[in-house]
């Protein structure tokens, strides 16, 4: 069995993959090193986490080769952006099928680049294929042409919006959840017209790859370059951003995020920026406590604590408090971390968070903290067992930066309003949960969170319709559900004169005196009248 993809291959011999002969992935050849960069820049060696074990070599893409994978996505989006809404729904929806049908061998692969369980793998594969899908079912109803009312003093205009695609989407994505999160603008750009350059995560370089080539492999007769990968580290990403493409979608963390904004502000090339974020949970008195406990313990844990919207915070009411750890602690005292069958969760993808989780633990004891679950030597790198830590002092790392760890902080509030002000008390504001029987929607309404799942973690990422984005240093912009469509389209407004009116043009340097006294009436009658108080 083979995988092609552009710029890599792979040889036989990666341990755990469901192929018996390579997979070859144009470009490149495995080799017995395990460090993640190669003394050869121009070539991006891919590991598994668990083992450092050599995946793939992939060809790193500099500029002029980034240049030339945009041109060529332009080539493509002449005829990609010319397909009726329901042809591209068709190849979409090939798309999503040759992925489904794939969905042990990616899975796989997930598993190996990334280190997340097979399982966790396929549940990804699953929400991948459901934007997909979502999408290409969506696109023509959000973004027809729509009629809208020209206003009296216009009314011999015909009036529309038309959606326009962009052109060529630069995607530059993160590794912690390699297809989800880049395919929420990848999806969504192509569904509504455009061609897409993807830059994937040095760490999980083969699966981009994949993922994309899967598009070719689903749509034969397509031309070539309507989803295409560049492949490399930042340097390359930044490479794409100033390509001349019409859009970058960004996922990744606050600080590259920045960075991209402030080199696209030199060609005002637009971003949506999916950046980090600090969920917290609140817990009221009224919740399902062991509810709670348990989603808690995996929004915290699951994925090793590596997902933008993994529950890092809890904010618990005191009358709750004991119960609530309690249980916390019931539910992670045999979670494990670990590559075998049966482990809840993998390792660090990135092997330099492991620092960082470990000085967010230390930080925290250092202010105030208690380690309920686990502590300093819950850190075994590469796998980190869960850490619970109590009554943290607000300010330390542990509370106000993105760990990025199966690490969470408990603290006890003496009412749901001093919990709402800690919950918004960071620089971030990507989700939020709140478990509470009768208050879930009047607390979730005075979150600063770009989405709130109340008597659950996260479930608002798993429902297509619901557009997904943060605010503050969250990021901008919103990717899924029609919003999510909308962000890959420039509307065209369209004015259409159907019939002139002698002596009464407005918009004319030979406006008459009776054109003039028409419009002094019409706006003292439109406007004039003030609402009774
Ligand atoms: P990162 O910022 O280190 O890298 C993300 C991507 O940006 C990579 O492909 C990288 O090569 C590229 N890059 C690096 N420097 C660049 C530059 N100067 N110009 C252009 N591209 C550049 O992030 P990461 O470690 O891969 O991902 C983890 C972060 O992503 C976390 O902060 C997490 O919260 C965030 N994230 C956010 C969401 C969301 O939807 N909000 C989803 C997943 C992950």
């Amino acid at each position: 069995m083979s995988i092609d993809c552009p710029q890599v291959s792979v040889r036989e011999g990666a341990t755990g993959l469901p192929w018996s002969s390579p997979p070859s992935i144009s470009g490149a050849t495995l080799s017995s090193t395990t460090d993640s960069r190669s003394a050869d820049d121009s070539v991006l060696v891919s590991v598994d986490p668990s083992s450092g074990e050599v995946i793939a070599e992939h060809r790193v893409d500099d500029a002029d080769a980034v240049r030339a994978a945009v041109a060529d996505a332009r080539v493509a989006a002449r005829t990609w952006a010319g397909m009726s809404f329901a042809e591209r729904k068709r190849a979409l929806q090939r798309w999503a099928a040759y992925l489904t049908g794939h969905a042990d061998e990616f899975s796989a692969l997930m598993h190996q680049e990334n280190g997340k369980p097979l399982d966790d793998a396929f549940l990804e594969l699953s929400l991948t294929v459901g934007h997909i899908d979502w999408a290409a079912k969506h696109a023509e109803k959000t973004l027809r042409t729509r009629t809208v009312r020209p206003g009296a003093l216009m009314a011999n205009f015909a009036a529309s919006v038309e959606y326009r695609p962009l052109g060529v989407v630069g995607v530059i994505g993160p590794w912690n959840y390699p297809t989800y999160t880049p395919n929420g603008s990848i999806a969504y750009a192509l569904a509504a017209g455009n061609t897409v350059v993807f830059k994937p995560s040095e760490y999980t370089t083969t699966i981009g790859n994949y993922y994309a080539e899967s598009f070719s492999k689903a749509n034969p007769e397509l031309p070539q370059h309507i989803l295409r990968t560049v492949n490399g580290y930042g340097a390359t990403g930044a490479a794409l951003v100033t390509a001349g493409v019409d859009k970058i979608a960004f996922t990744g963390s606050t600080a590259t995020g920045k960075r991209i904004m402030a080199a696209a502000a030199e060609t005002l090339t637009p971003i949506l920026l999916e950046c980090g974020g600090k969920d917290a949970a609140i817990v009221a008195a009224d919740a399902d406590v062991a509810a709670a406990a348990r989603d808690i313990a995996w929004g915290a844990a699951a994925n090793s604590g590596q997902t933008c919207v993994g529950i890092e915070r809890v904010y618990v009411l005191a009358s709750v408090r004991e119960r609530f750890l309690d249980e916390l602690r019931k539910n992670l005292a045999q979670v494990r971390a670990g590559s075998e069958p049966g482990a809840h969760y993998g390792p660090m993808t990135m092997p330099s968070q492991v620092a960082v989780v470990r000085e967010h633990i230390e930080d925290a004891l250092k202010h105030g903290g208690t380690a309920l679950v686990g502590g300093p030597d819950s850190v075994r790198a590469p796998f980190i067992d869960p850490v619970v830590l109590v009554d943290v002092d607000e300010d330390s790392l542990a509370v106000q930066e993105e760990t990025f760890g199966p690490t969470v902080t408990v603290r006890s509030v003496d009412s749901l309003d001093e919990a709402i002000a800690l919950a918004n008390g960071t620089r971030y504001g990507l989700a939020s949960s709140v478990y509470s029987a009768r208050h879930g929607v009047e607390i979730a309404r005075q979150l600063r969170a770009g989405a709130t799942s109340i008597n659950s973690v996260i479930a608002f990422g798993a429902i297509s319709a619901l557009p997904f984005g943060g605010v503050g240093e969250s990021g901008i912009g919103r990717i899924h559900g029609e919003e999510g469509l909308r962000e890959f389209v420039r509307p065209h407004s369209i004015a259409r004169q159907r019939f002139a009116i002698p002596g009464m043009a407005l918009l004319a340097l030979d406006r008459t005196p009776a054109a003039m006294a028409m419009a002094r009436r019409a706006v003292r009658m439109l406007y004039g009248r003030a609402p009774r108080r």
